[in-house]
């Protein structure tokens, strides 16, 4: 299958005071056509850095080192500013998990998803209308379209949030912890909205810190640890077949509300990005390295490469090889 969006050994750097913070590195994947790719990984394991360098908008200190984004054929490092303006908005969307990130107090919700329509070359009347015919799509009653931010709740923002991703069908959004401050029945509706979206034809790079939410709609899932991308595959092989210690226990981490297993939280912490542990960053917490004196001079000296174990199916461990 041709991809959508092919990312080849990015790795992105802060440079802070305190040190330079090896955020991401050597991160490679590909998303597919329609295809919803969830991103999974404790706090601080780079999946926000890697969604913003989609679209080349990794805040400073943050320097993309290396890699390529490849969006159909372009390389979306390479680009001018004028060619990403033209892409961001109309072809590659972007919601954040708050959505007053992306909309302004200030002004009215209608003039806002008019804008963007304007902005690529749409006329007023049309914007307009068009905006309202979003609303209806986002399930917002049309008179919201007179409404300012602060008048709607949470869940509401993130729909109009949506509406204005969705004015151009993109061919991909990028979708950053959409529905982390939102209660349970109001993630779920905007989980739909993302499904439609999906439906529709656009693909999805979605992040959560959550797996079993990705597990819910997701075609793929890329578990990330300290910067690195140590397993991709289809949600069934993740699921039923994890291959990395990492993601077995983010797995074993999921509280599972139909049995008695006892949940276990993943001992150890994150560790500091910018002096990342030698060989396999996930060597000091990982148990399997712990069990087996085997591994010693290997895990904490080399660092695994990621390979194709089955189809589709990637992992970086010296355990797979
Ligand atoms: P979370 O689940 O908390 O959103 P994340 O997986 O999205 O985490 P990132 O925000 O991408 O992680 O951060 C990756 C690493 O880069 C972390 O070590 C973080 O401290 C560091 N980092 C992120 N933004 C900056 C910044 N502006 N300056 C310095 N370091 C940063
Ligand atoms: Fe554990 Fe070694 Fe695999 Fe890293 S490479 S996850 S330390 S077994
Ligand atoms: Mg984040």
């Amino acid at each position: 299958i041709k991809m959508l969006l092919d990312v080849k050994n990015l790795s992105i750097y802060y440079y802070t005071l305190a040190g330079t913070v090896k955020a991401v590195e050597n991160v490679s994947f590909a998303i597919g056509k329609r295809e919803w790719v969830s991103f999974v990984g404790e706090s601080g394991s780079g999946k926000s850095t890697v969604a913003y360098a989609i679209l080349n908008l990794v805040p400073s200190p943050g320097q993309i080192i290396n890699g390529k984004i490849i969006f159909e054929d372009k390389n979306i490092l390479e680009l001018t500013n004028e060619e990403l303006r033209e892409i961001r908005g109309k072809e590659i969307s972007m919601i954040f998990q708050d959505p007053m990130t992306s909309l302004d107090p200030l002004r009215k919700i209608g003039d806002q998803i008019a804008e963007v329509m304007i902005e690529h070359g749409i006329e007023k009347e049309e914007a307009y209308e068009k905006a309202k015919e979003l609303l209806k799509k986002v399930n917002l009653p049309e008179d919201r379209i007179s409404y300012y931010p602060h008048q709607l709740s949470g869940g509401q923002r993130q729909r109009v949030a949506i509406a204005i991703a969705m004015a151009f069908n993109p061919k991909l959004l990028i979708a950053d912890e959409p529905t982390t401050a939102l209660d349970v029945i109001v993630q779920d509706a905007i989980m739909d909205l993302i499904g439609t979206l999906k439906d529709e034809g656009t693909s999805i790079f979605f992040v959560t810190h959550d797996i079993s939410l990705a597990a819910e709609r997701s075609d793929k899932i890329a578990v990330m640890y300290a910067g690195k991308l140590v397993e991709f595959g289809r949600v069934e092989q993740i699921l039923e077949n994890p291959l990395h210690p990492y993601t077995q226990s983010l797995l074993a981490s999921v509280p599972d509300l139909w049995s008695e297993k006892e949940i276990k939280a993943i001992p150890g912490y994150p560790p500091d990005l910018r002096n990342p542990p030698s060989g396999c960053r996930f060597h000091p917490r990982c148990p399997i390295f712990k069990e087996k004196p085997a591994l010693k001079g290997i895990c904490d000296v080399t660092e695994p490469k990621a390979i194709e174990i089955e189809k589709e199916h990637f992992v970086a461990c010296h355990l797979h090889r």
